[in-house]
């Protein structure tokens, strides 16, 4: 997978070159792109943020270098692989971000992420970039941040840890939160008694059918007390 990131933050991606997903890249199991916008200004200040029409609080950012920003990305994404890029705005004002949003977007070839600054993107740029791929505008959750740099960096991980090969066993995937609709039941190591704190015997009794079975249990208690609102009505 080729992933593009575009900020005037670039250095907030730094973080990526760490961990799975740092070794996924050196493994060239994920290719990342961190550009600056400011690259694709042609003002002495480097300009990417203008008043709003209209009035109001605040500066937007302006479409000229976002126009050309995506052409270059999206062109890249053309020749060898003859399809065009998924394009993700991190947005306050978009489709909320869930497991599902992640695996769905883990099976891409190429993913363009635009991180907005300010009081967001001139609107008309989220229409053109429609020309230019699939636009996908995606909140991290119900409240706002200062930019999308955090967010983008959220759901390239969620993202890239589902990418084949990046964690190392895939069997630890299928078992985490929200991976079947449930929160992920509760895990213990040695020692099996700390600070007069025993782990629950089920777990030492080596049945592997009792084990999964109270494991179960667990997954659909804890979801009942911490998030009601995963399970279907008549569980809830
Ligand atoms: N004026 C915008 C609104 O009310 O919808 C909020 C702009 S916010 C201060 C600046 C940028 O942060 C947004 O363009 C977006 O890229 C990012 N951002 C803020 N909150 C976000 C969230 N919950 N999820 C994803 N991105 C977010």
């Amino acid at each position: 997978m080729r992933i593009d990131v575009v900020s005037i933050f670039p250095s907030y991606f730094d973080g990526l070159t760490l961990s799975l997903l740092g070794r996924a890249r050196s493994a060239g199991i994920l290719e990342l792109g961190v550009h600056d916008l400011r690259d694709w200004t042609s003002d002495r200040h480097r300009t990417v943020d203008d008043t709003p029409y209209g009035g109001g609080a605040g500066m937007v950012m302006k479409p000229e270098p976002w126009g050309l920003a995506l052409d270059e990305l999206a062109a890249a994404s053309a020749p060898d692989r003859q399809t065009r890029p998924t394009i993700i705005f991190p947005s306050p004002a978009g489709e909320v971000f869930t497991q599902a949003t992640a695996r769905e977007l883990s099976t891409r070839d190429h993913l363009v992420f635009g991180c907005g600054r300010y009081e967001g993107i001139d609107e008309r740029v989220f229409e053109y970039a429609a020309a230019l791929g699939e636009v996908r505008l995606i909140s991290l959750g119900d409240y706002v941040l200062n930019g999308g740099e955090v967010a983008t960096m959220a759901m390239i991980e969620a993202i890239g840890r589902l990418i084949p090969g990046v964690v190392g066993n895939p069997e630890s995937l299928v078992e985490e939160s929200h991976e079947d609709g449930l929160l992920e039941y509760p895990s213990y190591t040695k020692p099996s008694v700390w600070r007069e704190r025993a782990v629950p015997d089920v777990l030492l009794s080596g049945n592997h059918a009792v084990i999964a079975s109270w494991r179960r249990e667990q997954q659909i208690e804890r979801t009942r007390r911490r998030r009601p609102d995963l399970l279907p009505d008549d569980e809830g």
